[in-house]
Order: C-alpha cells, then structure tokens, then sequence
C-alpha cells in the first residue's frame, strides 16, 4: 500500500494531466467515503489558510513591520524592552484584521461544522492561527493554540479578556504604521492598555503566545482530548511534518487514524499519511467537505 502511495505521488508529481486528474480523483473519492463516515473531526490549521485572506505573518521574505519580523517582536524581552513599540506592532495587526475576511477554506470548515452537529458528529478545529478567521467564518469548537489577537492578558493579575476595541486603547489610535521610516510612538506605559479589574490597573499584554513561551496547558490537554478521539484529521495550511501540526499528526497516524494534508507543499513526508492534496486550501478544501450523498439533507 505505501508503494501504491509512492507511486500515485510520482503520478502527480510527474506524470500527465490526465492521469494526474484521475488519481486526484481516485484520492477525493477514498477521502470522501472516509469522511462520509467520520464522528469525529479534527482539522488542525496552519498559516496557510490565514496567508489565502491575505493576513500578513511578518515572516520570512518581505515580511517586515518597520525593520522587524515577528520573531523580533513577538517575544517577552521585546514586550518588557519596548512594550510601547510592541503594542503599536498588535495594534496594527489588529486593525489590519478589520479588512481581512474568511476565504472558502474557512467557510467550509464552519459550514460542515454546523451541518455534521446536526447529525450528532463533530469538528473540531485546532489552529495556529491568532487572527480569529475561524470565528468569524462561524466556526464554534475552536481550539487557539497560539491565543488571539483580540484577547488581552493583565501582567499584574493575570486576568484575561476578549478586546475588540478599536483602537484598542486612545493613546494607539492612529499609530503603528508598518512603514520602515515611521518612528516609535513611544507611547508612556500608563497609557498603554490597561487591566480594567476593580483597583488592579495593570499592564496588559497581548494574549497571545510568543515565541520562547509554552502553549497554554489547558488548551494543550483539550487538543490532546481531541486528538486522541479523532477518526479523521485534517492538515490545512501546513504541514503535518512543522508545527504544531508535528506535534500531533503523527500520533494519530500512529493510531492508524486517516490524515488528510490540504497544503501547497509537495513533500516525501507527506507521503507517512493517507491523502495529500495540493494547491490552495480555498480550492481543496470545499469539495472535500462538502455534503456527501450518504449525508441528509
Ligand atoms: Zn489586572
């Protein structure tokens, strides 16, 4: 069967468009019958889907906020240095959100979401993604792995909010421009975002998590949970070989749980799991999750 597998990837990698067209279909259609029968989904997502609506992830090339990356920015030393500079990078990007929409992969996972819990099965998505796509698109068993962009946490008392202020404080309003030749706002740390708790007042960060932290343990065992109980699981956006897709899709596959890669990439790694269909999860994404004949209407 892993011959098979090779050689159908050869197939696609090489081969004719014909014969390309007809494993392709030949793979939809063993996805489908699976899925057709799956109670429970997990669809793990990844940047991919993100970069399809255009949000930008200030990583690798071009990917720079003034002269910095993510990685310069997204840390706690970068937070306790210059939180000011900081919170002006969130806030762009959280206003940056308010012209970005869900695309057809994001519809798709909500809409079959709502449609396989009328029928008593479930999806679950577990995401990289801080921008909250998911939950727009109407996604509502959603699992952020990295936090959000649109929750606060207090570094005083700890508390933790949804924030979808714009802007999110009066003292950013107009700030964080990603032009190389801006200068820091230098806003003063009072006038920062601050912890509305009855007497605390504390900073607040965003809460999302940066690079150098730990996942969140709650949402890790939650993810596990799911995880462990899946009899599908989808890859999208990323790739079940980089993180955090890493972390979990090979121990379903070790429990000889079917996974489904909705990626651009074209990797032998992929090849360890059952399907593997590439191009843009927009694309790829709602035929495979669409109604299937089996299903009600
Ligand atoms: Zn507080």
């Amino acid at each position: 069967k892993n011959n098979l597998d090779y050689i159908q990837h050869n197939i696609l990698s090489h081969g004719s468009c014909a014969l390309q067209m007809a494993v392709a279909h030949r793979n939809l259609a063993a996805f489908r019958e699976i899925f057709s029968k799956a109670k429970n989904i997990a669809i793990i997502t990844g940047a991919g889907v993100s970069a399809e609506s255009g949000v930008p992830t200030f990583r690798g090339a071009g990917g720079f906020w003034r002269k910095w990356q993510a990685q310069d920015l997204a840390t706690p030393e970068a937070f306790s240095r210059n939180p000011s500079r900081v919170w002006e990078f969130y806030h762009y990007r959280r206003e940056v959100m308010l012209t970005k929409n869900p695309n057809p992969a994001h519809l798709a996972i909500a809409e079959s979401e709502e449609r396989l819990g009328k029928q008593g099965r479930t999806v679950t998505v577990i995401t990289q993604n801080i921008d909250e796509l998911h939950r727009r698109a109407g996604s509502k068993n959603i699992l952020e792995l990295h936090g959000s962009l649109f929750r606060t946490r207090c570094l005083t008392c700890g508390h933790e909010a949804a924030n979808y202020n714009s802007p999110v404080c009066a003292a950013l309003k107009g700030k964080g421009a990603p032009d190389p030749e801006t200068d820091d706002a230098q806003i003063p740390v009072q006038q920062l975002p601050r912890c509305e708790q009855t007497g605390c007042h504390g900073l607040l960060r965003p809460a999302v998590v940066w690079f150098g932290e730990t996942l969140d343990s709650d949402i890790l065992t939650r993810s596990e949970k799911v995880l462990d109980s899946c009899d599908l699981c989808l890859v999208v956006g990323t790739s079940s070989v980089v993180h955090p897709a890493a972390m979990f899709a090979p121990q379903v596959a070790a429990r000889g749980v079917p996974v489904a890669e909705f990626n651009m990439e074209d990797t032998p790694a992929t090849m360890r799991f059952k399907f593997h269909f590439q191009g843009p999860c927009g694309t790829t994404l709602p035929p495979a999750l669409a109604r299937h004949e089996t299903e009600p209407n």
